[in-house]
């Protein structure tokens, strides 16, 4: 018996590396949480599924901890008020959450309760977020700053912001969106602040890289900038030019790049206030990643740095150019939004199935089977360690024979069957012994990737992980119980949609990427459930109803001291009624249309009059039910 502890597991699933001090193991065996990175509150996964349990709200499921939002923000925070204070940064620092990051409103509303003593802002990048955004009320001194393309309509929103007192930046991204401004000034009288996103020649890294350089989407060129500023200065509205920004990228991989693009941004600002332009602010935009592999490289699921790095960093640098340039010291924004919600959000799985189609038992062999096949047993029965290339060679072609003789005709199904289960034992033992020598041969690495087992979760990729399906992002994912015992299998994840690529074939691991997760044997009947970690940016509000598999449900959750667990809300998510109303199933109509069927076959005296209206009530019965496996 092979001795696993919780140690074991902990190294297996690198938990100490990406876990960023949020996850442990119990005594037991399952995964905790630990929001506020404190022993004193933890609780275990597979505790929070029973408390779910009792009001019947099943997985999947996304557990969302606002906890964790506070702790993320307050480090932020904290990482830039330590460099300030280390490098004697005579000004402060204003963190601003871009909404489009996870715009959901409770997530919002707590990371702003959350950020509220460190003067929180929103960042967005739409119409309709800029309105959502004007709800919240945010400290004195937080900054609302609109980016994105900007009608009439979104500016007479920002207007409307500036009335209620808000400290609204408008960000030019196109040279005309100035003449808007300096229009609507004329009508109202009164303009937001402005800021100008300026292109960088410095680029950003890793999977997001393309919204930076000079052929980025956004931002104002040197001469467009010049440009701008004397249309203010004619407009007599220079005095609301408040920000410089720029934005290389999400998830910036090498701190080397954000030195660079702060070093040229820094210096843009310090040329200006030269030209006599009081620049008050400088906002780095987002980038700052998040390790979601725990490799601290910079690979695409990783960054090199912390967060207290990038705040040195971004502190020193923008002061080192100020002090060379001799111009005052800009107030520093960032929009981190990854870095803040990224953690706060995990779903919850139940494996629903494990193919064992490599691992079935051995069929009887009676020796009348076709020479064929009995030269494969053949292979099987004296596979060694010496000779099992050359064995395994020899299976390979005997499939092949194996295949034209049954198109011929001449192999029965359960020959077939028989010698297919000899194929891939042989093939698993070769993978085995492959495995012993120094250097494995790369037709037993694509031989092990391709035996890898399916095990089928309750889940959509397109709705819960999007980024893995669009741009191949890694997550971690790993079982919530069981952490006690050996796993003794390795899978890959398939999800309940029809769709080839909702699968996930590629996990994290500190070193390279693995193919296969490792799993345990799942027990008859005992329910064994997975989660996807770290999945708060981007992934939870983005996804689409593929198959209609809708919104997941929810659930957010507070552990007290002691490691109480606290319901705040439970929301069931979208049924299948209200996932088809989306694409315009109106319930109405297809229930009227199932009625009418049912009369004729009533009419035609198919059915009886009773039978018809229970179908008719089990129709209608299944808009309410949840469109994931029950
Ligand atoms: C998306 C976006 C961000 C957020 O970037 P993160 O890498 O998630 O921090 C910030 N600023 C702008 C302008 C963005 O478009």
């Amino acid at each position: 018996m092979n001795i696993f502890g919780i140690e074991d597991a902990m190294n297996l699933y690198g938990l100490d590396s990406w876990g960023a001090g949020y996850f442990g193991i119990d005594e037991l065996g399952c995964l905790e949480v630990l929001p506020t990175k404190t022993s004193d509150r933890r609780v275990s996964m597979v505790r929070i599924l029973e408390e779910l349990k009792k009001r019947r709200i099943k997985t999947p499921v996304l557990l969302r901890f606002p906890q964790i939002l506070h702790t993320q923000v307050h480090a932020l925070s904290e990482a830039f008020e330590r460099a300030i204070k280390e490098f004697n940064y005579g000004q402060t620092y204003f963190p601003v959450f871009p909404i489009k990051v996870n715009q959901r409103y409770s997530v919002v509303e707590n990371l702003l309760n959350a950020g509220f003593t460190k003067n929180l802002g929103i960042e967005v990048g739409s119409k309709p977020e800029l309105i959502g955004a004007l709800s919240f009320v945010l400290p004195g001194e937080a900054l609302t700053i609109c980016n994105g393309y900007k009608d009439e309509e979104y500016l007479e929103a920002a207007i409307l912001g500036v009335k209620l007192g808000k400290k609204i930046l408008t960000v030019i991204e196109k040279p005309f969106e100035l003449d808007d401004i300096i229009a609507l000034h004329k009508k109202h009288g009164i303009a937001p602040y402005v800021g100008i996103r300026i292109k960088l020649n410095a680029k950003g890294s890793g999977l997001w890289e393309k919204s930076s350089g000079n052929a980025s989407k956004f931002g104002l060129t040197t001469n467009q900038l010049l440009q701008g500023i004397e249309k203010l200065r004619d407009a007599n509205l220079l005095g609301h030019l408040k920000m410089f920004h720029f934005h290389i990228g999400s998830q910036i991989t090498e701190i080397r790049r954000i030195k660079e693009a702060i070093k040229e941004a820094a210096r843009i600002y310090a040329k200006s206030r030269k030209l006599g332009v009081s620049i008050e602010y400088l906002n780095v935009g987002g980038g700052l990643g998040v390790d979601y592999d725990g490799s601290k490289t910079s690979s695409d699921a990783s960054v090199n740095y912390t967060v207290d790095e990038y705040a040195n960093d971004v502190v020193y640098t923008i002061q080192d150019v100020c002090k060379n340039e001799h111009v005052p010291l800009p107030r520093i924004v960032s929009e981190s939004g990854r870095f803040l919600v990224s953690y706060h959000s995990a779903l919850i799985v139940d494996v629903k199935d494990q193919t064992t189609e490599f691992y079935q038992r051995k069929p009887k062999f009676t020796a009348k089977e076709p020479q064929v096949v009995q030269d494969m047993l053949y292979i099987f029965e004296n596979l060694t360690i010496k000779n099992y290339r050359e064995y395994y060679h020899d299976a390979l072609e005997r499939k092949d024979e194996l295949a034209a003789l049954f198109n011929l005709g001449m192999i029965e199904l359960e020959d077939r069957a028989k010698g297919e289960w000899l194929f891939w034992a042989i093939a698993r033992h070769a993978v085995k012994y492959g495995k012993n020598t120094k250097v494995i041969a790369d037709e037993f690495i694509e031989l092990e990737n391709r035996m890898f087992e399916k095990i089928i979760c309750n889940f959509s990729v397109f709705q819960s992980i999007p980024d893995h399906w669009a741009l191949d992002q890694l997550f971690p994912v790993m079982p919530i119980m069981r952490l006690n015992e050996k796993p003794t299998r390795k899978a890959t994840i398939v999800d309940i949609t029809c769709d080839s690529d909702g699968e996930v074939d590629k996990f994290v691991d500190l070193k390279d990427i693995k193919h296969a997760l490792e799993v345990h044997n799942l027990k008859d009947k005992e329910p064994y459930y997975l989660a996807f970690l770290m999945i708060g940016a981007y992934q939870d509000t983005m996804g689409d109803l593929h198959n209609l598999f809708g919104a997941v449900n929810e659930a957010q959750i507070l552990i007290e001291v002691g490691g109480k667990i606290i319901i705040q809300s439970a929301t069931r998510g979208d049924t299948t009624g209200e996932a088809l109303e989306i694409y315009g199933y109106e319930q109405e109509k297809l229930l009227r249309a199932v009625k009418s069927m049912i009369q004729e076959k009533i009419e035609d005296r198919q059915m009886s009059e009773e039978e018809g209206s229970a179908l008719v009530n089990t129709y209608a019965q299944f808009f309410k039910s949840y469109p994931y496996l029950v």
